[in-house]
């Protein structure tokens, strides 16, 4: 691979083959960590602005990024920093980064005590990206990062606890995710919020309004919450009581609004009732009641490493008995509840089974 050692860019996509044989398991990752530690050394120099160490999904990791190449000139320099499947384990003795603006971490082993103390040392950040950090419980984001505007969090399986004290996050993206205590301190400057875990809706109706006046954008998915098969709620045609009428709030900077999961909840209809009525500023409403599933026909992916390609998808993902038996009465609840409270000026879009995919399992 041609490297300029002058370029402020630099980019390594590992996209080698696994060739382990028997006898010599090591021998590919051995090699692999040799030429990775090689190339950051041409590579990374004073005056670099990004830097991406991406290495191929395959094994164990094993390559641990050396703290070495944040040299002095590396880290006053640099702006964006991607790593992904190795080990980063930063020192106390690092010191700041003072121009990192973005900072995405994806599938590497990092301590919690050792991301906090590097997030401390990077006051400029204004991106930060965690995906597959599987040694983290708990995430502190220090109130240092008077910058930080956007966090998205997704598929940390240990992640238990998220603690943040900076103050002008715009945007949430949790998702893959038990968190069972989630402090998102200061919350006015919320415009683009997207929670995807359990018992979500009760959130949303009780604490959202109050805490996040300035929202934009709301994307919820609480499956196990209303789904007919771990249903806790009372279904909107089960009952004979009347729908709740909740407190108003009104909200007008709420203009885009998507419920996946939707089902025939008393609750969700109450909720999606309440949004109607008072987010005079909403401009699209979707209701996903397939879980959203991936769709039949063209689809994006990722190659390792690599640009977003087209593919053909050529079955939806399959659902479950219990979503299916649940799908109609939610758009049934759609149809019913909540058809005629959308003003001419929201535009509905309601998800369903696919009729193609999905009609043999609806009929059995
Ligand atoms: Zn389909």
């Amino acid at each position: 691979m041609p490297v300029n050692s002058i370029s402020p860019k630099v980019k390594l996509a590992s996209d080698l083959q696994h060739k382990q044989s028997e006898g010599m398991p090591n021998m590919h990752d051995y090699n692999r960590n040799i030429n990775c530690h090689n190339w950051l050394q041409i590579a990374v120099t004073p005056g670099i602005e990004d830097l991406a160490l991406i290495l191929c999904r395959s094994g164990k990791i094993t390559y641990n990024v050396p703290c070495s190449i944040l040299s002095d000139g590396v880290r006053n320099s640099i702006r964006s920093l991607q790593l992904s499947f190795c080990a980063f384990h930063p020192t106390t003795e690092l010191g700041p980064l003072k121009k990192l603006t973005s900072l995405s971490l994806s599938s590497v082993r990092i301590l919690e005590d050792e991301l906090e103390f590097f997030l401390s040392n990077t006051p400029s950040l204004e991106q930060l990206d965690l995906g597959d950090c599987k040694e983290i419980v708990c995430l502190k984001i220090p109130c240092v990062l008077q910058q930080l505007r956007c966090l998205k969090v997704s598929d940390c399986l240990k992640l238990r606890v998220i603690e943040n004290k900076a103050r002008n996050l715009s945007s949430f993206i949790l998702s893959g995710v038990r968190v069972r205590k989630l402090s998102l301190g200061e919350t006015l400057q919320m415009k683009n919020l997207s929670l995807h875990r359990s018992n979500l809706v009760c959130y949303a109706r009780t604490e959202l309004p109050s805490t996040m006046p300035n929202l934009e954008a709301l994307d919820i998915s609480s499956h196990y919450e209303v789904a007919q098969e771990h249903m806790k709620h009372e279904s909107v045609f089960g009952g004979y009581s009347r729908l709740r009428q909740m407190p108003e709030h009104r909200h007008v900077c709420l203009k885009s609004v998507k419920i996946t999961g939707f089902s025939s909840a008393k609750s969700l209809v109450e909720l999606t009732c309440y949004i109607l009525e008072n987010a005079s500023s909403l401009d699209c409403l979707t209701l996903d009641t397939t879980y959203g599933a991936g769709r039949c026909g063209l689809e994006s992916a990722r190659s390792c490493g690599g640009p977003m390609v087209n593919c053909v998808l050529m079955e939806c993902d399959p659902l479950s008995k219990g979503m299916l038996s649940e799908a109609p009465r939610g758009v049934m609840a759609i149809r019913t509840y909540i058809e005629d409270k959308v003003p001419s000026t929201v535009k509905l879009t309601v998800v369903e089974p696919c009729s193609r995919c999905h009609t043999s399992l609806l009929l059995s």
